[in-house]
C-alpha cells in the first residue's frame, strides 16, 4: 500500500530525514517510535503529501507522489490522517463533519453519506452524538469523531500522529480501543505513538527512528523484548 524509498527531507541546512525506506503492505499495523525530533511527524507528512521530500520516492496505492502527473488530491483521498489535535469543524455537527468530504469530493448522495456516518459513529461508539457540536464533546470523543471522519473517505491507509498525546489519561483507552478495532478489521495503519504498551500489543511491526534514520525495526517482541542497538536500548530505558 505504501512504498517509500531513500526518502530525504531537509529544512534549509537541517537534514531531518536521511534516507528512509519504508514498505507497508495491506493489513499491516506499523508503529513508529523514537525520540522527539527524530522526524516521525515529518515522515508521515511526506507520506500524505503535506511535505515535499527533498529526494526519494513515495508510492501510495500505485500512485507515485513524485510524478508531476499524479493528482495529489486523489492520492490524499486514499489516506486518512488523524493528528494530535482533532481539527474538527466547530460550526458543523458531528454528522456534517463526517459527511462533508464524501458528499463534496466524492459526490456521495446525502442519504448514503448519512448511513456511512451512522455506521462509523457506531464503530467508534458515538452514534448518539450524531447531531452534537464538537464543542460539546470531550477530547476523547472529538478524537473518535476525527477517526470516523477520516474513515468516511474509505482510505487505503490510515496515518495517526500521536493521536492520544493531547488526551486526558482516562480517555486514551477509548481512542486506542477504536484503533485496535480497526486493526482487527484489517485496516492498514501507520501510527506514530508514545503508547509503548499499545504498540507492543497491536503492532505487526515496530520501527524505531532516531535522528532521521530507521535505527531498528522488527516485531514487537523483537523491539521491546530483545532490542539490539544501543540507541534503542537507551530510548526504551527512558520510556518503559
Ligand atoms: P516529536 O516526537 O517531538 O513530535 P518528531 O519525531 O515528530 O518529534 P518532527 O516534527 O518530524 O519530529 O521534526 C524533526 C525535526 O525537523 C525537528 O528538529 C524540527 O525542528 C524540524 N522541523 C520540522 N518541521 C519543520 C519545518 N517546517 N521547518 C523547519 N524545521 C522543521
Ligand atoms: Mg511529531
Amino acid at each position: 500500500v505504501v512504498d517509500a524509498h531513500d526518502l530525504r527531507k531537509n529544512f534549509g541546512s537541517t537534514e531531518v530525514l536521511k534516507g528512509i525506506d519504508l514498505t507497508v503492505t495491506k493489513g499491516e499495523v506499523v508503529c513508529i517510535i523514537g525520540p522527539s525530533g527524530a522526524g516521525k511527524s515529518t515522515l508521515l507528512r511526506c507520506l500524505n503529501g503535506l511535505e515535499t521530500p527533498t529526494s526519494g520516492s513515495i508510492v501510495v496505492n500505485g500512485h507515485d507522489l513524485s510524478d508531476k502527473a499524479t493528482n495529489i488530491d486523489k492520492v490524499r483521498e486514499q489516506i486518512g490522517m488523524v493528528f494530535q489535535h482533532f481539527n474538527l469543524f466547530p460550526n458543523m455537527s458531528v454528522e456534517e463533519n463526517i459527511t462533508l468530504a464524501p458528499t463534496m469530493v466524492r459526490k456521495v448522495p446525502k442519504a448514503e453519506a448519512h448511513e456511512t456516518a451512522l455506521r462509523l459513529l457506531k464503530l467508534v461508539g458515538l452514534e448518539e452524538k450524531i447531531d452534537a457540536r464538537p464543542a460539546s464533546l470531550s477530547g476523547g470523543q472529538k478524537q473518535r469523531v476525527a477517526i470516523a471522519r477520516a474513515l468516511a473517505m474509505n482510505p487505503a491507509v490510515m496515518l495517526f500522529d500521536e493521536a492520544t498525546s493531547a488526551l486526558d489519561p482516562e480517555m486514551v483507552g477509548d481512542v486506542l480501543g477504536v484503533i485496535e478495532r480497526l486493526a482487527e478489521r484489517g485496516m492498514t495503519m501507520i501510527l506514530v505513538t508514545h503508547e509503548m504498551g499499545f504498540a507492543r500489543e497491536v503492532a505487526s511491526r515496530v520501527i524505531f527512528t532516531d535522528a532521521g534514520v530507521i535505527d531498528e525495526e522488527g516485531t514487537p517482541d523483537e523491539i521491546f523484548g530483545n532490542p539490539q542497538s544501543e540507541r534503542l536500548k537507551s530510548f526504551l530505558s527512558k520510556v518503559l
